[in-house]
């Protein structure tokens, strides 16, 4: 079968690897000039399968107003919002107070990023891929003792799942991280022993090359436009070229993986994707003394920070902000990302080299990635990986193609099928 992928970031790349691997004919169309070049680029670089989660949670609902009015506090909201803005939040508080649906999409989650992590095992002992990745555990900290208290019951469902953790002291935080300094307050941490870390823009190119020399066509600098068809099914799609050109590429199924930019391809087809785009900033940084910097990647609750080791880089993450497209990167974001590795890990790094981000996370309003078949026979859907996208793409790109093949998926679907918000 011949199938198009239509976004080449992490997802539609894994996306194209699997669907090769099975046999398939496969030709991606990408906006941008290589792969991973959008949400894929700089984002916090975790693999947490343990730590996945929905964010219509209704603890969230109470910690949100005050971190909107705490300087510092890692959510923003651009004022005037936008009507699209208000639509997301209202539709986010509606989902987290549907009595359970919290736990089910949580648990689906984590089903899935257990499937994601064997399937990056996989992919790693095949391929030998340079994206300064690793499995050396993630950790949480707590600030406040009542944040321990809050990984307790995080830990009861890990245990439930079969995942690995452990609650430490600050000693053992100390012990486990011995580059982070005795600054800010630390009660302990939830450690997260098997997840992992990695560059996810390396990882997407390295991968596309991968996919390439074994056949995939990656059609770069190209636009989806619209797919058309009559009836039940897509029969091409049509782009405009690397010369502005409109072309038609017909094919036996599409799969969007168009992250934030999904919504308008499908919406002519009559499916609303309720994805937002969620903004957040990183800084990568050169490591001038490794020994001062963290040796995975940690979760600093103080500021919501997460810092994250890439070989001989730092890598730090930061903010929720509510502001449609706008890709400015203020000054303020920046500073309070610094101020928390100054305060956890100082020396490590000369921030003042620092380059900076800002990317747009595809959010859905109720938690779970968009993942099944569309509102035509041969069309697919992999998109709406808001958090989590780099953590879930191996998993999610197995289980679509087991899906376009016919297959029962490995991990069941129901939370993230695509009709759900028309329900
Ligand atoms: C600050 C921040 C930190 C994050 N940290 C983590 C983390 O630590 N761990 C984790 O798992 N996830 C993290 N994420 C989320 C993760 O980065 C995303 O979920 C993931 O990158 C989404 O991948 P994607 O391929 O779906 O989307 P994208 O990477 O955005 O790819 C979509 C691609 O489609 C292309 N495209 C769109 N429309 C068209 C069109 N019409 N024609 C052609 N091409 C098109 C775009 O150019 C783009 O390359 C973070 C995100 C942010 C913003």
């Amino acid at each position: 079968m011949h199938v198009v992928v239509i976004g080449g970031g992490v997802v539609g790349v894994t996306t194209a690897w699997e669907l090769n691997r099975r046999g398939h004919q496969v030709t991606v169309l990408e906006r941008h000039a290589i792969a991973g070049n959008e949400t894929s680029k700089g984002n916090a670089a975790q693999r947490s399968y343990g730590v996945v989660y929905p964010w219509a949670d209704p603890k969230m609902t109470f910690k949100a107003l005050p971190w909107l009015l705490k300087q510092d506090g890692p959510l923003k909201l651009r004022v005037p919002p936008s009507l699209n803005a208000v639509r997301f939040m209202f539709s986010t508080l509606r989902y987290a107070w549907s009595p359970g649906l919290f736990g089910l999409n949580k648990r689906a989650m984590l089903r899935l990023g257990i499937h994601s992590q064997e399937r990056f095992l996989k992919l790693e002992e095949e391929l030998n891929l340079a994206f300064d990745g690793g499995h050396r555990g993630l950790l949480h900290l707590a600030s406040t003792p009542e944040a321990l208290e809050g990984y307790r019951s995080t830990q009861r469902t890990l245990n439930e799942m079969g995942i690995a953790s452990r609650l430490l002291t600050p000693d053992q935080v100390y012990e486990a991280e011995p580059g982070m300094a005795r600054n800010g307050p630390l009660s302990g941490a939830l450690s997260y022993d098997t997840d992992g870390t990695g560059d996810c823009h390396l990882f997407s190119q390295e991968l596309a090359k991968a996919c390439e020399s074994k056949g995939v066509s990656f059609r770069y600098k190209v636009e989806a436009e619209r797919l058309t068809g009559s009836g039940q099914a897509v029969e091409s799609v049509v782009f405009l070229d690397e010369n502005g050109q409109q072309e038609t590429l017909a094919a036996d199924a599409f799969v969007v993986c168009a992250g934030c930019w999904s919504p308008e391809l499908v919406r002519p087809l009559g499916l609303e994707l309720p994805i937002y785009p969620v903004k957040g900033y990183s800084i990568t940084v050169p490591l001038k003394n490794p020994d001062k910097a963290p040796f995975s990647t940690i979760h600093d609750d103080n500021y919501k920070v997460v810092s994250t080791r890439l070989g001989n880089r730092l890598r730090a993450t930061g903010f929720v902000e509510m502001a449609d497209f706008n890709r400015d990167i203020p000054e303020a974001r920046i500073a309070t990302i610094r101020k928390s590795v100054e305060c956890r890990y100082p020396g490590c790094a000369d921030l003042d080299a620092a380059e900076t981000w800002t990317g747009f996370r595809p959010m859905t309003p109720d938690g779970p990635a968009i993942i099944g078949r569309g509102p035509r026979n041969n069309l697919y859907l992999n998109t709406g990986h808001g958090t989590f996208g780099w953590t879930l793409s191996a998993g999610s790109a197995d289980v679509i193609a087991q899906v376009i093949d016919g297959e029962e998926p490995s991990v069941c679907l129901d939370a993230f099928r695509p009709g759900r918000y028309q329900e």
